[in-house]
């Protein structure tokens, strides 16, 4: 147990590194097709991609497709809420910080899954994750842009360091959520209703990641925040760097998924 506690750490601390990147905040201010065309491309991965392929492969493991249908189904609109609040909302004010809190929303909400899929490789009902060089390293890549998804909106919207931190803990969601499935496992064991827990609970998440990703951070973001900045300066180099910010997002998640 004690191994999982240094792993759970690590995995939900790795994001609050990307505060270094205040380091070269002008660097980041300079550089928006490359930074926000980035950024949409490992929203684009982790949103629309990772969580809705996860809803879709969960759905099928389920035996009772209408409870699958129902919990998706749930977790879609939730998560479509979420975001329509944030950007709609009479809860934050100025726009820079809409996409902030709807980035520290995707985070929070994707760092639970995060914590989810390492947990659950310590109980025996699911597969065991490696952990080797790769898979430490891959993760930490996959962490620190995550990390980054939440900076890059602070710096721009002149969060000052040490508030924009507070805001990285947001990723630290991933530390509880990673003794949750031996905490079900524990409870339930592998009767049908663990084995159901197990599956309805990242469903679920995903889902409500799914569309918070695509309608908000996906096509509020796109369409209200990262693209319009990302192709402000009407270059044309934003869509090679929203590839690269997609594969390179795609490739550290082979690695670990
Ligand atoms: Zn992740």
């Amino acid at each position: 147990m004690t191994d999982l506690g240094i792993l759970a750490f690590g995995l939900g601390a790795i994001p609050v590194v990307a505060i270094l990147l205040y380091n070269i905040d002008r660097f980041v201010l300079r550089h928006r097709e490359a930074t926000w065309g980035f950024l949409c491309g490992v929203i684009g991965f982790l949103g629309l991609s990772h969580a809705m392929s996860l809803v879709l492969f969960n759905h099928s493991r389920f035996g009772d497709a209408a409870i699958a249908t129902a919990l998706s189904f749930v977790g879609l609109v939730v998560g479509a809420s979420v975001a329509w609040f944030i950007f709609e909302g009479p809860f934050v004010q100025t726009e820079p910080n809409r996409i902030v809190w709807a980035a520290v929303a995707f985070i929070g909400l994707h760092s639970v899954g995060d914590g989810l899929v390492l947990g659950g490789g310590f109980i025996s009902v699911l597969p065991l994750l490696p952990i080797d060089a790769v898979t430490v390293a891959a993760t930490v890549v996959h962490r620190f842009l995550e990390g980054c998804v939440i900076i890059v909106p602070a710096i721009w919207a002149s969060w000052k360091p040490r508030s924009a931190l507070v805001l990285l803990f947001a990723s630290l969601t991933a530390i509880p959520a990673t003794f949750l499935p031996g905490l079900i496992y524990g409870a339930y064991g592998p009767s049908s209703l663990g084995a159901t827990l197990q599956l309805a609970i990242p469903t679920m998440l995903a889902a409500m990641e799914a569309t918070l990703g695509l309608l908000s951070l996906g096509l509020l973001l796109f369409v209200r925040g990262f693209l319009p900045i990302a192709s402000a300066d009407r270059g044309s180099r934003w869509p090679a760097w929203l590839a690269i910010g997609f594969i390179a997002i795609g490739l550290v998640h082979f690695l670990v998924e």
